[in-house]
């Protein structure tokens, strides 16, 4: 019985998102890079002017998506000061960065067509979404100290790939979870990766870091970046993601996303915090401070090595590596769970993400004098 499913989906496991619910909402969720703040509430009120007084809950969204994808392009320009160099046929938008990921593994991967390369540790949806379309994963290393990619390595699994090439490369920056931008040896390489070669930058954080490599996308059409509404825009709710490459890419993409794959709700929430985003990042800066202050105060911890950040984040790892550092990990998180915070055991470490200011003291008291 149900052995029209697909055989390879019974070893994977779902994709297990934190519940809802008051239990969750009552802690310090600082375990998905989340913004900690809310929209101001006058935004919201917008928003809700517009649910009541603009949306037709009766029709379609506009699947077209062409009002934000021009705000966009004018944010991408204006925030990597380029004159007019992109504009709405190099942008894509999807139900979260998520759906990009996915519409861009099927356009290039599918039906044994290539694999793809990743650098571990990385934001883990990559695999997650690979695997589910049946579509291989070659993993490298990074150095141990600052985290760049095993470059020769990264090398090597590109030239021996050949009867599965790989068509797709993705690199965080900066990286989730280790938070460093991509250093200059990775844009060299990158800058030589063949053409027939998809190299994916994904800048999910590029709003706390300040650096983009978008500037570069018209010298190299292989390239795409992917960006998200989820982090430093505070609507994360609304579960939008653009990408930003050639119109060929553009085009691919546009071909495999559902016509309606966005609400009009979250369309207009997007266009909203784009035409007031003064406003909302004007919380950015509260982050890099308190992320400066968390870095100083968890670093005092005996045990604990704790890493520079380009992002919302802090990761750290146990300073002596032992057969039971992630055990231990594992203890602190769960004894911070019962003590009100939720933070990420991944990629050998934790990450916490920045979350406002009284829940970083919090984090910082509950942390510092741990006993591992
Ligand atoms: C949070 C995050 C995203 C955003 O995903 P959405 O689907 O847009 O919410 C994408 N990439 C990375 C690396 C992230 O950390």
């Amino acid at each position: 019985m149900f052995n029209f499913i697909r055989s390879d989906l019974d070893k994977l496991a779902a994709y297990v998102p934190n519940p809802g619910g008051e239990i969750t909402t009552s802690l310090d969720r600082l375990d998905a890079n989340e913004s900690p703040f809310d929209l101001p509430s006058e935004l919201k009120e917008k928003l809700a002017w517009i649910y009541q007084n603009k949306i037709e809950t009766n029709r379609y969204p506009d699947g077209s998506h062409r009002e934000l994808k021009e705000a966009i392009a004018s944010y991408v320009n204006e925030s990597a000061s380029l004159e007019n160099a992109v504009n709405y046929n190099n942008i894509s938008v999807g139900n979260g960065s998520d759906e990009l990921i996915r519409s861009i593994l099927i356009a290039t991967c599918l039906n044994d067509r290539g694999s793809v390369l990743v650098a571990d540790p990385t934001f883990s949806m990559y695999e997650i979404i690979a695997k589910t379309l049946g579509i291989s994963v070659v993993k490298v290393g990074r150095n141990e100290n600052n985290f760049e990619i095993d470059l020769i390595a990264a090398k090597k699994a590109i030239e021996q790939n050949n009867n599965l090439p790989i068509r797709v490369i993705f690199v965080v920056h900066p990286n989730s979870p280790t938070g460093n931008a991509v250093t200059s040896a990775e844009l060299d390489w990158l800058r030589a990766i063949p053409e027939d070669i998809l190299v994916v930058i994904d800048e999910a954080y590029f709003e706390f870091s300040q650096t983009s490599i978008v500037g570069e996308l018209e010298k190299h059409p292989n390239w795409a970046v992917l960006r998200t509404f989820s982090k430093a825009f505070r609507l994360a709710t609304h579960r939008v993601g653009y990408a930003i490459a050639h119109p060929r890419i553009i085009a691919a993409l546009e071909k495999i996303r559902l016509p309606y794959n966005l609400p009009e709700f979250s369309l207009n929430a997007a266009l909203l915090a784009l035409n007031n985003r003064q406003l909302i990042l004007s919380s950015i800066q509260n982050t890099i401070d308190d992320r400066q202050r968390l870095y100083e105060s968890l670093a005092q911890h005996p045990d604990l090595l704790v890493y520079p950040s380009a992002a919302n984040f802090i990761f750290a790892r146990l300073k002596n590596y032992s057969e039971t550092a992630s055990e231990k990990l594992s203890q602190l998180t769960q004894n911070l769970k019962e003590r009100g915070t939720l933070i990420r055991h991944t990629g050998g470490g934790l990450r916490i993400t920045v979350g406002s200011t009284q829940e970083n003291d919090r984090t910082i008291e509950r942390i510092i004098n741990y006993q591992f």
